[in-house]
């Protein structure tokens, strides 16, 4: 089977493997998931933990020492696990294990949240997908990370594991001012001790100009996530995000790529909320003619939120979206490759990156025939 295809299916019926003791089940970013290279040279994140996966005809198994991926008995395709990081057995000079400053989401990207609480938990305004108060709950995070603590992590993540580029996320503050001070402040001092391209991933600011404070603060690309473009869907899934209006992302979109360049600013588009499937279309094609990467990734359950039930989106669903939103890419000379930091440049969430490879790659490659799909279920 073609890797990107099998990255479709493993993405949305996950993997089963022998033990999940070890793995991530909240947070932001790829939770409950492991990362893998399909040999030879795709590279995933794809769940291990939900319900979902223990229906999965996908297993992973060894032969000979090294690690495959089998389907009903058969073995498919050798793949590689990353290790654990090596900086993950260290402590910070304030005794905080370097753990819970931050992670590896891919063996090149350091990520970590700066801010672990959120606003729109205080009430109705919470996106129903989200998990990243559990950590904080389980005590595998801190609440904030400084910067004294970071650029010590990053330095040693650079040193032993050999990061490329850091992603910085966060929730919503109280004080938006505050936040953002600090997150130039932290920014700032990260750049200065390591050189690493940095992405920060905020909501809209109310003051736009803090978009060229953050530049000047040494923020390479900047992450605006909408998650979705279907009306219906942003008020009941994401209503905080509703409150601040599809207008002020697109004003935010179109202030951010004047500062930081096209491609360096995107937004996730999660597919599998329960949206028709052509504002996931028409939002990226919209997305694209601005500059702004539309980083299209099959949604995943958490447990512990109130969508903790809902399976991913089916994988002809995904490969139907991808092919689409990677034409729209080509046509406007966007590329995830462009991308100078985080979530679009690592790429393993989604198979969006995979897609685009095979249409610049040129014509011998094939696209499977499939019909249609009408939702997202
Ligand atoms: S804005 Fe939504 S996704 Fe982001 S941290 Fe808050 S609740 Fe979670």
């Amino acid at each position: 089977m073609d890797s990107r295809i099998l990255k479709v299916e493993l993405q949305s019926y996950g993997l089963r493997i022998p033990n999940t003791k070890d793995i991530r089940r909240g947070g932001a970013g790829p939770t409950g998931g492991i990362h893998l290279r399909i040999l030879p040279d795709t590279e995933a994140n794809i769940p291990v933990v939900g319900d979902f996966v223990s229906s999965s005809p996908y297993y992973l198994d060894q032969i000979n020492g090294e690690y495959w991926i089998f389907k009903d008995d058969v073995a498919l395709v050798q793949v590689e696990l990353m290790g654990v990081a090596k900086f993950y057995n260290h402590k910070t000079s304030t005794g905080i294990p370097m753990q819970k400053i931050g992670l590896l989401h891919c063996p090149t990207t350091f990520a970590t949240t700066l801010l672990q609480t959120c606003v729109f938990w205080e009430d109705d305004r919470r996106c129903k997908f989200c998990g990243i108060e559990l950590t904080l709950k389980d005590r595998s995070t801190v609440g904030f990370k400084n910067a004294k603590n970071l650029v010590e992590t990053i330095l040693l993540a650079k040193e032993l594991d050999g990061i490329s580029n850091i992603v910085f996320t966060s929730g919503v503050a109280k004080d938006e001012e505050k936040a953002l001070r600090k997150y130039a402040e932290i920014c700032s001092e990260v750049k200065r001790a390591t050189g690493l391209p940095i992405q920060l991933q905020i909501i809209p600011p109310e003051d736009l100009s803090w978009l060229g404070v953050l530049k000047d603060s040494g923020v390479d690309a900047l992450g605006v996530h909408i998650e979705t473009f279907d009306p219906e869907v942003f008020e009941k899934i994401t209503p905080g995000k509703a409150r601040i209006g599809f207008n002020k992302y697109i004003e935010t979109w179109k202030e951010a790529v004047r500062v930081f360049g096209r491609w360096q600013v995107s937004t996730y588009i999660l597919v599998g909320l329960g949206e028709r499937l052509e504002t996931v279309i028409e939002g990226a094609a919209l997305c694209a003619s601005i500059g702004v990467y539309p980083f299209v990734v099959p949604f995943r359950p958490i447990a512990g939120t109130p969508m903790e039930n809902v399976k991913p989106p089916r994988p002809e669903v995904m490969e139907y979206v991808y092919t689409e939103v990677a034409k729209i890419l080509s046509r406007y000379e966007g590329s995830a490759k462009s991308s100078k930091a985080g979530c679009v440049s690592c790429g393993e969430c989604s198979a969006l990156p995979d897609f685009e490879k095979a249409f610049t790659e040129g014509s011998n490659v094939k696209f499977r025939k499939f019909i249609k799909p009408i939702n997202t279920g």
